[in-house]
């Protein structure tokens, strides 16, 4: 027997002040129960680390560890309780474990490695044995944790989207650090109080060493901008210009379908895609439509000409080249007489200082766009979102970049 404890001691890692005092194996229930008691006589104030007397034992607490042979594994103890001529009498902290963690650090780590293999908390909840609850609280833990270790280095681009969130029209705003391909953080709703909350996330020092910041051009967005980070340079993002051109097209495409059916021509109906759509994810049924379509002398091949041609706008080197082709390509556009297509063309126009600064940045919110994917399958894989909280700790969780593990004791 003597031999089992002693490879259990090895396997927890725990130094000589700990005993493992029994192992209860339990073959019906599948689980393991460690016994440790500690033997040493230097206790530390958990407040601030100074050797103390010991004053009595906790309650007992169990961690649940690693499966051992598969077996449920938990570890049980008293933990000694010090008497701090400061604090008081505390309970000390055991190497094994966070402050009021139910599990072992070793635990953590493997559960934050099965979220990070699933990314799906109720996947993992189920391959851990755990409930969502539980996984919930070692997220929480893990992200508290990261976001702790980050350091407020210089960030020079960041980008400030919005992202739907929840079956509503509720909305969040997400913080990226375009360079390092990270979200910094998220705040609830889309306002310019929203957009300033969260870029003091960061330190004065980094707001005053932004350069350019990515953003759609709602103005709640621009004044957060101008007053958080004086130094920074707005630019305003091609997808953004991209999605309200498209807007545009669809809105031209549905006055016009509707004006046709009334004479019984269904042209444009069921089309919807085709003027949306990226070419190349169009079947070769769609394509042939589409070209036979568009040359039919419609509305709404005119507003999907004026959109696709915007595209040749980003691809410019230097933004003097790029601010004449935007000349021509807004005469065309307020001139088509298409009112969606008119709206849209003015709004850029207005807003023409900060596409072309673009092109001394360039700089997008892809990232952010990028983890719309991934946003969207936590979205969905959480039914029971339950709230903002919850939502925000898993966007960190797996877009933040954040050092999430918790650091063992040396074995
Ligand atoms: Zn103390």
């Amino acid at each position: 027997m003597e031999t089992l404890y002693a490879h259990y001691a090895r396997l927890l890692g725990i130094d000589e002040s700990w005993r493992v005092e029994a192992v209860d194996l339990r073959l019906e229930e599948r689980q393991v129960e460690i016994r440790l008691s500690h033997v040493g006589s230097d206790i530390f104030c958990p407040e601030c680390g100074c050797s103390c007397g010991l004053a009595d034992h906790a309650a007992e607490r169990r961690w649940r560890h690693l499966d051992t042979m598969r077996f449920t594994t938990e570890l049980v103890t008293r933990l000694p309780r010090c008497r701090c001529p400061e604090h008081g009498v505390k309970t000390i902290v055991p190497p094994w474990a966070g402050k009021h963690s139910r599990f072992t650090l070793l635990f953590e780590v493997f559960a934050i490695e099965v979220l990070q293999a699933c990314r799906n908390v109720k996947a993992a909840a189920a391959l851990l044995g755990l409930s969502w609850d539980a996984v919930q609280t070692i997220m929480d833990r893990a992200v508290e944790r990261g976001m702790d270790r980050r350091e407020a280095t210089p960030i020079p681009h960041i980008g400030i989207d919005e992202k739907s969130f929840g079956k509503g029209h509720d909305y969040i705003t997400v913080l990226t650090d375009v360079d390092g391909s990270r979200v910094l953080d998220v705040v609830p709703e889309r306002t310019q109080a929203a957009a300033e909350a969260v870029l003091q996330t960061l330190t004065v020092e980094q707001r005053q060493e932004v350069r350019a910041v990515a953003a759609d051009m709602l103005p709640a967005y621009a004044k957060a901008v101008a007053r958080q980070t004086p130094n920074a340079t707005l630019v305003h993002d091609k997808f953004h210009v991209s999605k309200y051109l498209g807007t545009a097209v669809d809105q031209v495409r549905r006055a016009e379908n509707k004006a046709l059916q009334a004479e019984g021509d269904d042209r444009l109906k069921g089309t919807r895609q085709l003027w949306l759509f990226n070419k190349s994810n169009l079947s070769y049924r769609q394509r042939r439509r589409f070209a036979a379509i568009r040359q039919n002398g419609l509305k709404t091949a005119r507003a999907w000409a004026i959109k696709e041609e915007f595209r040749w706008f980003w691809r410019h080197v230097y933004s003097t080249s790029a601010e004449k082709f935007f000349r021509r390509w807004y005469a065309w556009g307020v001139r088509s007489r298409l009112q969606p297509v008119v709206k849209v063309a003015k709004m850029l126009k207005r807003h023409l200082p900060n596409l072309l600064s673009y092109f001394l940045y360039r700089i997008t919110n892809a990232t952010s766009e990028g983890y719309n994917s991934v946003i969207q399958a936590l979205k969905y894989a959480a039914r029971g979102f339950r709230s903002f909280k919850n939502y925000r700790t898993r966007i960190l969780f797996f877009c933040g970049r954040i050092n999430l593990k918790p650091h063992l004791p040396c074995h």
